[in-house]
């Protein structure tokens, strides 16, 4: 048990925390920082251990980023649970959290935005317009800020991890990213804050994901490499379960996003299905044998 002692110091401030971060890389010490919206989960945990092995000192910021929900999406009930995450924070001995608020992010007369272009643009790009526009500038305004030596993201969102490489690459930022993989419960379910909003009938359809996966995975072992039937193999197992409603399953090319016709190297099966009310992503990389 860790005693509130332990327990992270919240920064809300930009200033403040620029005052507290020069003097740490003052001592020479090396920076990381875990981007979240919060409601933390082992997922996101596992960013801050990966952080905690490369670095000296690591950054967790939770902040729900309003630019980055359509109109009709889920920010007002997103899951918003500081005191909790700040408890899950103190086994790892995270020293900060930056908790801004939207004024503090996008004060009045904000009119700058970051659009990246090609591998923003299929996928999560056409089912949320916007999404990855209001990703790209909030994680820019936390790298700048923050100035980390490495930032940490999750193979979960792959394609947003495509698109902060290319976002890095372009602006020449000088942080190091680093991708993890895919935190999962022992059934398989992809670790998301959205998971709370599953009743548990609907917990139990969500498998489905994750199925759909495995049976791509198997399919490609045993030979399959026509992307189509692959493709409806899985749609098929997603459809079984009631309620289920897919935006996307496809198969692209792990760098481009590209949809492939045949899986002639490592691919990309990514998919974001609804689940009653809940919209959920989860993607697996395909490998098959030479
Ligand atoms: P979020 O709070 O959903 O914006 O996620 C913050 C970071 O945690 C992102 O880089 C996500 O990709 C990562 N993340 C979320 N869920 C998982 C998971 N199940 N496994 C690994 N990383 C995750």
């Amino acid at each position: 048990m860790s005693s509130p002692a332990g327990r992270p110091r919240v920064v809300a401030k930009i200033d403040e925390l620029r005052d507290v971060l020069r003097a740490v890389r003052r001592d020479g010490k090396r920076i990381g920082l875990v981007p979240t919206m919060g409601a933390l989960h082992d997922g996101h945990l596992s960013l801050v251990r990966a952080s905690r092995e490369e670095c000296d000192y690591t950054v967790v910021s939770i902040y729900v980023n309003p630019t980055q929900f359509g109109p009709s999406e889920d920010l007002e009930q997103y899951p918003r649970t500081l005191e909790a995450d700040r408890d899950a924070l103190a086994e790892y001995e995270t020293p900060l959290v930056f908790a801004p608020s939207s004024a503090e992010v996008y004060p009045a007369g904000y009119a700058t935005w970051v659009a990246v272009g090609s591998v923003a643009e299929p996928l999560e790009g056409t089912c949320r317009p916007g999404h990855f526009r209001g990703v790209a500038t909030i994680v820019l305004k936390l790298l700048n800020v923050v100035q980390p030596d490495v930032a940490y993201f999750g193979q979960k969102d792959y394609q947003q991890a495509l698109v902060i490489r290319r976002m890095v690459e372009d602006l020449n930022v000088p942080s190091a990213i680093r991708v993890c993989p895919i935190v999962r419960e022992p059934d398989g379910l992809a670790m998301s804050s959205r998971n709370a909003y599953l009743s548990p009938v609907e917990r139990r359809r969500a498998l489905v994901l994750w199925e759909s996966l495995c049976l791509a995975s198997e399919l490609v072992a045993g030979g399959q490499r026509d992307a189509a039937v692959l493709a409806e193999r899985m749609r098929e197992v997603i459809l079984s379960a009631e309620g289920a409603r897919i935006d996307y399953v496809a198969l692209v090319d792990p760098d481009t996003l590209a949809p492939v016709e045949a899986i002639r190297g490592r691919t990309l099966a990514a998919l974001a299905v609804r689940v009653g009310r809940t919209r959920l992503i989860d993607n697996r990389l395909l490998e098959p044998e030479p």
